[in-house]
């Protein structure tokens, strides 16, 4: 019909792969732009699912919807996070494998909402047993407790995930989610004492004010307003934020019932909470020796005697540095009591499906060793998926004699080993400053990495200045050139941050508290090893390295996240920013490769299993070699040549991009 839309003009197309300029960059913003403006925030690459930050509700996860992609052919509805997810969920049920769900993006991109949806969709979909609902539930609650601890106003994100998730949800072998298991990352404990303009301090201190009875306050000797608290007051947003305190702390109060949380617990807890509250308002006064002095010890009743022989700085130091180390090793205590609620100690054989929700890249005005930590992890993780996806696919051609012409792309490997080299990397550089016996300060810190890795050219300091037109690198500030884009780091905090270190009176002051919490966060035995622990920077590359063990050994799925504006907008598309993102994700290669490739791949054994009841002559059982039954069966269901082709080792490529219904965005217009 001429002059009237196409469905296709309008909507545009559901995977990238089908795009006739599919090897276009303004082809691939013009798709996503117009899906964006009918509220089509979901497209895929082959199998990856790029999802952009409608910033309001869609009405796309009702029940209805989730029933509707329950056990269906991945390409037979639209593209929907919970067709990822059940997607994995039937690949690991009939394959009997592990999954893990990759979700990437950069903070306020929509990354925790879509774990939290997928999580949700398990939730509801998956088989249960009456048994088995309790194991459910403590799943789906886990997260506003951990999210109550862990999350904070950004200027990028209302709720942003301030420390990294890592959940394993287990499975029996009848699909039945049993339990799970949480492992978080590095918590940015800095936001306890310190947030800079615009910025919250951690959730639950707001919702314990707002929420909590007055006698239970007054228990704990707080008052309402959260402005009289020092920790709590820097930002000027504590109210006009558009979190609702009072309502969350009702979900975060009824979510520790169902986890097991005794009322011990939760009196220990926010026994802790308040304390730091009343430690962030201790005041010191110099006296005539140069010492600090607490002049009223008001809020030290609510804590415990200090008795501090130390200059005034060095009390503030040491008085932030207690409530960081408070408030993180109860944050791992929360973590691992979550833990031991989720164990289902009666299920042995299970696979999981882990969900990986990390805090994505980070540019701020100002950035410090919290966003280097973070943006190193999103290297990795864009290492991982650069291994997995574009080098992997591409060697497996090679290797299984698939003719194939390469695609090239950016590997950020040299990025990654310039943080984390041993001896040479910038980690290193890090401790080695922090453990040379003589004054290391965050200067000499600076000049080390000047000497050490001055010319790598994802590295620079003030002294090369950069091309005209480029921000000038100040005083105390290096530059790393990610993958994502450049990141100014001023170092100042670095040394302190990576070593933290608590005073020996302090540490034996919490070993030896009421406290049952703080006793099991402060073991004495840590006060007889003179042992130096790993520095924070090391801890957490391990972590990384750990995590990435655990990725490896599992089948991956991808989700993309994109923000289509730095306002929390709806309806807002900025190009500039979203063509940033595209090109870092890496989208276009990994479009080419999709796109040159084929579409699905299985092993022999898999794919025959699964299929063999399509053909007599491999149903029930084919009695040769795995990869000739797959080509008999192949043949009888009429695949044309061109349509796949047959590894020489064990894998099959089936080349059939089309969805089997090309209008089924009906769906959703
Ligand atoms: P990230 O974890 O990537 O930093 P979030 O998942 O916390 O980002 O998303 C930031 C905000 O964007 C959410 O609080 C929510 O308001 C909005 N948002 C994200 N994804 C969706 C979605 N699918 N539908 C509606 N709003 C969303
Ligand atoms: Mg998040």
């Amino acid at each position: 019909m001429e002059g009237t839309l196409t469905a296709r003009d309008k909507v545009g197309v559901q995977d990238f792969v089908l795009l006739d300029a599919h090897t276009s960059e303004s082809a691939f913003m013009d798709n996503l732009r117009k899906r964006f403006s009918e509220n089509l925030i979901y497209t895929y690459i082959g199998t990856l699912l790029v999802s952009v930050n409608p910033y309001q509700e869609l009405g796309i996860y009702t029940m209805r919807q989730m029933e509707l992609y329950q056990g269906v052919n991945f390409f037979e509805l639209p593209p929907h996070v919970y067709a990822i997810a059940d997607n994995a969920y039937r690949m690991m049920c009939s394959e009997l494998n592990n999954h893990f769900i990759l979700i990437s993006g950069e903070s306020g991109a929509g990354k925790t909402e879509a774990s939290k949806k997928i999580l949700q969709y398990f939730a509801v979909t998956c088989p249960m047993t009456e048994s088995l609902q309790i194991a459910r539930d403590r799943l789906l609650l886990s997260n506003p407790v951990l999210e109550a601890f862990g999350n904070a106003r950004t200027p990028r994100n209302d709720n942003s995930s301030r420390f990294g998730k890592y959940m394993d949800i287990q499975f029996d072998f009848q699909g039945v989610p049993v339990g799970g298991h949480i492992i978080s990352y590095l918590i940015e404990k800095s936001r306890v004492v310190h947030q800079n303009q615009g910025e919250r301090n951690f959730h639950i201190f707001y919702q314990l004010l707002a929420g909590s009875e007055a006698d239970h306050l007054a228990y704990l000797g707080l008052e309402r307003d959260p402005q009289l608290y020092k920790y709590l007051s820097q930002d000027h947003c504590a109210k006009e934020s558009s979190v609702n305190d009072k309502n969350d702390w009702k979900t975060v109060s009824d979510a520790f019932s169902v986890i097991d949380f005794t009322e011990a617990d939760l009196q220990n807890l926010f026994g802790i909470i308040a304390s730091v509250l009343h430690l962030g308002n201790i005041r010191f006064q110099e006296d005539d020796q140069g010492c600090a002095t607490i002049p009223d010890t008001h809020e030290i009743k609510w804590i415990a005697k200090v008795v501090c022989p130390l200059t005034l700085e060095l009390s503030v130091y040491a008085r932030d540095a207690m409530a960081k180390a408070v408030y993180g090793r109860t944050f791992t205590w929360l973590v691992n009591k979550i833990n031991s609620s989720l164990v289902n100690k009666d299920f042995t054989q299970k696979t999981v499906i882990g969900l990986l929700d990390i805090y994505g890249f980070e540019v701020f005005d100002k950035n410090g060793f919290e966003q280097f930590c973070i943006n190193y992890c999103n290297e990795k993780l864009q290492q991982l998926l650069i291994e997995r996806t574009l080098k992997a696919e591409q060697a497996e051609y090679e290797t299984e004699g698939i003719e194939w012409e390469p695609i090239q792309y950016f590997n950020n490997k040299i990025i990654c080993d310039l943080v984390e080299e041993r001896h040479k990397g910038i980690i290193s550089i890090l401790d080695e400053e922090c453990i040379r016996p003589g004054p290391a300060t965050d200067l000499s810190f600076l000049e080390k990495l000047e000497e050490k890795v001055g010319k790598h050219a994802h590295f620079q300091t003030r002294k090369l200045a950069g091309p005209k037109g480029q921000k000038r690198i100040g005083w105390m500030e290096f530059r790393l050139f990610h993958y994502a884009g450049e990141v100014t780091y001023c170092t100042k905090g670095f040394l302190e941050k990576n070593n933290d270190l608590l005073y020996r009176h302090l540490k034996e002051a919490l070993c030896g508290c009421q406290n049952s919490i703080l006793r099991e966060c402060f073991l004495a035995a840590e006060l007889e090893n003179h042992r130096r622990p790993p520095t924070v920077g090391t801890q957490f590359k391990n972590s990384l390295s750990s995590l990435l063990e655990i990725l490896i050994s599992k089948e991956p799925s991808y989700i993309r996240c994109i923000k289509p504006n730095d306002r929390k907008e709806p309806s807002e598309f900025d190009d500039f920013l979203v063509r940033h993102q595209i090109k870092y994700l890496g989208l276009m290669e990994h479009l080419r490769v999709r796109r040159a490739g084929f579409a699905y791949q299985r092993k022999y054994e898999h794919f025959l299993q699964r299929y063999k009841s399509l053909c007599p002559d491999t149903w029930p059982h084919w009695p040769g070699p795995p990869g000739e039954g797959v080509e008999r069966l192949i043949k009888y269901i009429g695949y044309k040549p061109e349509e796949y082709k047959l590894g020489k080792f064990i894998n099959g490529f089936i080349n059939r991009h089309q969805p089997l219904s090309p209008n089924n965005e009906e769906f959703l217009v």
